[in-house]
Order: C-alpha cells, then sequence, then structure tokens
C-alpha cells in the first residue's frame, strides 16, 4: 500500500461537477476581480468565525503583512518590530519584513510546540510594536498571557491563523482573539483554494478598511491612489470555489478529529509523544505532529512500507539564511531546536481512507514492537 501525505486530487475529483459550476458561474459573469463572489465569501468567512470584517487578500502571507500594516502599529523601514514564533512556516516571518518590520523571534513550549509567553519577552528590542502568535498545527497559543503581555508593552496583537480554520477556544475561533488574524487558503489548508488566496479578519472596521484599499493598489476610488498599496487581490475564481469549500470546512475538520482520536489511541502505550489538546480547545487537527527521538529511523521505516510523512518544521527561523541576522545578541532557541529534530506528521485529512489510516497505525507500532 501507498500512503500519501495528502493527494489534493482526491477532493477535487470528489466534487468535480460542484466545482465545474462553481468556476463556470464566474466566467458566465466574466467579472474576475473584485466581484460578488468574493464579496460574498467575505460576509461567509466572517459570519462561520463570528468576527465583523473580514477582507480576502492574495495570500496567508499578504494577509499577515497587509493587517500588520493597516493596523498602523509598525511604520514601514522605521525599525519596529514584531515577535513571532521560531518555529513556525518562516512566511510568518516573511510577513513581517514585508510589511516593512523587523522580525524577532520567540522560543517555544517544550510540551504544547506553541510560542512560550516566558520566552517573547527575550524577543523585544528597542521598537516591538506587535506580536504575532502562529496557531501551529491549528493548535492555540497562550491568548491570555500573550494578551497580558501586549497590554503590559502596549503592543498589539495579530494572529497567524494560516493553519487554524474553525479551530475553536472555549467556544471561539481562533482568529477573533487579537486586533486582527491572517488566514490562508493554500491548496494544503483546511480551507484551501485552487490556488493561492488569504483573508484578514478583524473586529475593527478601519483596518478592514485599510486592507481593502491597500490590496487594490491603496486606490481610495478607481485612479486616485492614497496609500502606496499593492495588488493582492482574492479573485472570482477562488472565491466561488472557497465559498463550496467552506460549505464542507466543519465537516472535513470533524472527520479530522475522528482519525485524530484514532490516532491518539492507538498511539497511547508507545514511546511517541503527541501532542497535548489545551483544556478548551478543540483544534481543527491541520496536521498531526508526533515526536521521538528515533525519527530519522521511524521516518525510514514508514517510508519503506509507503508511508509518506513530512517534517513541520525541520530548520527553525533563527537558523534560515533569509532570517537568521534578525537573532539578537545572545539569543538561543534549545527548545525549538531540539523539537525541530524530533517532530514529524503523519498522514491525516479528509480524504485518508480509514485504510490508509489503519495501515499507518499498524506499520508505527510494528516499528516500536519490533
Ligand atoms: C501557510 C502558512 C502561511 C503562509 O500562507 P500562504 O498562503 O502560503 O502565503 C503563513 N503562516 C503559516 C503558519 C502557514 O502555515
Amino acid at each position: 500500500m501507498r500512503v500519501p501525505f495528502l493527494e489534493l486530487k482526491r477532493e477535487s475529483e470528489r466534487h468535480r461537477t460542484e466545482l465545474e459550476r462553481a468556476i463556470a458561474r464566474v466566467l458566465a459573469r466574466g467579472w474576475y476581480i473584485l466581484g460578488p463572489e468574493l464579496e460574498a465569501l467575505e460576509q461567509e468567512f466572517a459570519r462561520y468565525l463570528n468576527v465583523p470584517f473580514a477582507a480576502g487578500v492574495g495570500s496567508g502571507t499578504d494577509a499577515l503583512s497587509l493587517a500588520l500594516e493597516a493596523s498602523e502599529a509598525v511604520r514601514p523601514g522605521e525599525g519596529d518590530e514584531v515577535v513571532t514564533s521560531v518555529l513556525s512556516a518562516a512566511f510568518s516571518a516573511l510577513a513581517i519584513l514585508r510589511a516593512g518590520a523587523i522580525p524577532r523571534f520567540a522560543d517555544i513550549d517544550p510540551a504544547t510546540l506553541q510560542i512560550d509567553p516566558r520566552c517573547i519577552e527575550t524577543g523585544f528590542g528597542e521598537r516591538t510594536r506587535a506580536i504575532l502568535p502562529v496557531h501551529l498545527y491549528g493548535h492555540v497559543c497562550d491568548m491570555r498571557q500573550i494578551g497580558e503581555l501586549a497590554r503590559r508593552h502596549r503592543l498589539i496583537v495579530i494572529e497567524d491563523a494560516c493553519q487554524a480554520h474553525g479551530s475553536r477556544l472555549d467556544g471561539n475561533a481562533l482568529g477573533t482573539f487579537g486586533f486582527a488574524a491572517g488566514f490562508s487558503f493554500y491548496p494544503t489548508k483546511n480551507l484551501g483554494a485552487l490556488g493561492d488566496a488569504g483573508m484578514v479578519v478583524t473586529s475593527d472596521e478601519g483596518i478592514c478598511l485599510r486592507v481593502k484599499k491597500l490590496r487594490h493598489g491603496g486606490q481610495s476610488r478607481t485612479y486616485y491612489h492614497e496609500l502606496p498599496g499593492c495588488n493582492s487581490r482574492l479573485d472570482e475564481i477562488q472565491a466561488a470555489v472557497l465559498r463550496l469549500r467552506l460549505e464542507t470546512l466543519e465537516a472535513g475538520n470533524d472527520t479530522r478529529r475522528h482519525m485524530a482520536r484514532a490516532y491518539d489511541e492507538a498511539f497511547a502505550d508507545l514511546d511517541l509523544t503527541l501532542l497535548p489538546v489545551r483544556p478548551g480547545l478543540e483544534p481543527n487537527r491541520h496536521l498531526y505532529p508526533v515526536r521521538t527521538r528515533r525519527r530519522e529511523e521511524l521516518r525510514r521505516y514508514l517510508s519503506d512500507h509507503g508511508i509518506e510523512t513530512l517534517v513541520h518544521y525541520p530548520v527553525p527561523l533563527s537558523r534560515q539564511p533569509a532570517l537568521s541576522r534578525f537573532v539578537l545578541p545572545g539569543q538561543e532557541f534549545p527548545v525549538a531546536e531540539r523539537a525541530a529534530r524530533e517532530i514529524f506528521s503523519l498522514p491525516l485529512n479528509p480524504e485518508l481512507t480509514e485504510a490508509e489510516q489503519q495501515f499507518t497505525i499498524e506499520i508505527v507500532r510494528r516499528f516500536f514492537q519490533k
């Protein structure tokens, strides 16, 4: 048996008719940019999260950088700093750079692998203006402590919710705890487009209006450019596809949770560290990371049996050539360094068959029992 980590074609084949119908609707209208599909998607996604405002943009990276820029907490090119998690997709930090600010890093909590509030202050420089916590794997950062820290130092919080579509803490959707949040609709996310797309959500109408201006060249009206904006629009075809897929997001997340429970139970007695779920958190199970000192050996064993796994992420941002110069003198990240050597993700997505998951479970168990 071959178990792919994620095979996007399975979903698009299964929903081919509906997808083609959604795309045909846009073709028939002949309106491709900033039209009725995007407006409807913004409303529907905002309603789904229970947040007042949403603005569709070209990617998750742009959602984060435009949210930062629109918040006016960082002034481009002035040396303002934003602290984020050292263990994330590099795009979290690249978005800070794109907004004209300087990324700084904080180490992670050894159990949850999320940004450690106790380490955030070590990432503070002279001009820290914001914190960009990343809800990694669809789990949740300690938003209470991060909120307190932000209040004490008068910082704003922009959530990187690019992996957190539909995760809830005490019933509230992730992405609604900060000043604003950025979501990604990259094809592999729980809510994915057929290309690049992203969304800023916020309870601040001013931020939403500024993002909408910035994404469209900073125009206040056609051909009048008030702000030095960019071109980052979520197009009508992607919006139509995302509206369709939003309808099945909850069901997909439920399937993921069901699968995660099956893994949790099957691995409970093994020498394999699972990610704990914080009380009150309903994770969307974007990824299913596990942790072991024997990672390389186990990944090879799984690969030899046709099971594909990935590492999220193998290199902490502090050691990425593009970002290492932003590490403060003397700053170290021992927890993230160790995690980066021990974590990897098992296949988990709504298209994975029960037989594939059972096979994966069997091979993991066989590895520890041999
Ligand atoms: C996917 C992702 C991004 C970037 O989103 P894009 O749509 O690819 O630009 C940023 N942060 C995290 C944590 C992500 O997983």
